[in-house]
């Protein structure tokens, strides 16, 4: 454990948990912001919220082996934690918590989770195992910090409804606060992986928000299945991007609509493939 200036990071559970049990006697208030690191404006929006609302802000930063279906994807995924750390002082956290693989699943974790249809549907679907990948990591987070609120961004729109089920049903009591999603001035959705997109494939990447917002104005005069259909085409018509679903859901329980009268919030989520590699985009858009 060393500390810069006013930031502590640590490396271990029980390093980790010391400090917590320290909080927790001066009565600070305590909020959690998990990370896979590679941290870019998207995260230091989560991670500025949490600064604000809390006398302390816990940040982890770990990429997570249990959620990832792809061992490319895994061992592709950048790691930048000296950068990280930088960032993450500048902007006021109080702890880093970056282990290994090891520390955090010193044994293989046999727990399984399960929130039909939250995690069963869209990435559910596509990435079998994902979310208890998540849920996995996020509970044990969630356990070792006992935080007051956790900080997730609408990004993962789908990640934060399957983490409400988990925080409700194993009864952490906390608050999990949603952020809005942070973008690129031509409209694509800040990501960790975007660093891996070549200068032509980022060049095509902002025509699926670009889609997505169109599809607003248009619903107001189309059905569902015309909508999802117009945002299909439009994607898939720019060479180099191909739809790998598109869903218009019930905000809360991520059930397909046919109607924009069936739910009270409705959502589109997106997953796109981008170039040869491909690299895997998502990204979603509010109806009402
Ligand atoms: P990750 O490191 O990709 O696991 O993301 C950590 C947290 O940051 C998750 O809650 C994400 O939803 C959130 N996040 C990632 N990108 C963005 C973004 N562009 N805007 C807002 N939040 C984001």
């Amino acid at each position: 454990m060393y500390a810069r200036r006013n930031m502590e990071i640590v490396k271990t559970v029980a390093e980790l948990k010391t400090l917590v049990a320290a909080f927790k006697d001066e009565k600070k208030t305590i909020g959690l912001v998990p990370t896979m690191g590679a941290l870019h404006r998207g995260h230091a929006s989560l991670v500025s919220r949490s600064v604000k609302e809390n006398e302390v802000t816990v940040v982890s930063v770990f990429v997570n082996p249990t959620q990832f279906n792809d061992k490319n994807d895994l061992a592709n995924y950048p790691r930048t934690l000296e950068a990280d750390c930088q960032l993450l002082e500048g902007l006021g956290a109080t702890v880093v918590f970056a282990p290994t693989p090891e520390e955090i699943y010193p044994e293989p974790d046999t727990r399984s989770f399960s929130y039909p249809p939250t995690d069963t549907v869209m990435e559910g679907a596509f990435r079998p195992g994902h979310f208890n990948g998540v849920c996995q990591i996020v509970s044990k987070l969630f356990m070792y910090v006992e935080p007051d609120r956790g900080y997730f961004g609408e990004k993962d729109f789908q990640q934060i409804a399957v983490i409400r089920r988990m925080a409700e049903d194993l009864k952490f009591g906390l608050e999990i606060v949603s952020c809005p999603i942070v973008r690129e001035e031509d409209g694509l959705a800040l990501s960790s992986r975007n660093t891996l997109l070549t200068a032509d494939e980022r060049q095509i990447a902002p025509a699926i928000y670009k889609a997505l917002k169109e599809s607003v104005a248009f619903s107001k005069t189309h059905t569902v299945e015309e909508t999802k259909q117009m945002v299909v085409e439009t994607i898939n018509a720019v060479e180099g991007l191909e739809v790998q679903y598109y869903e218009i859901v019930d905000a809360k329980t991520l059930a397909s609509i046919t109607d924009w009268n069936m739910a009270e919030h409705v959502q589109g989520c997106i997953t796109v493939f981008c170039g040869k590699t491909p690299i895997r985009l998502i990204d979603n858009i509010n109806y009402k």
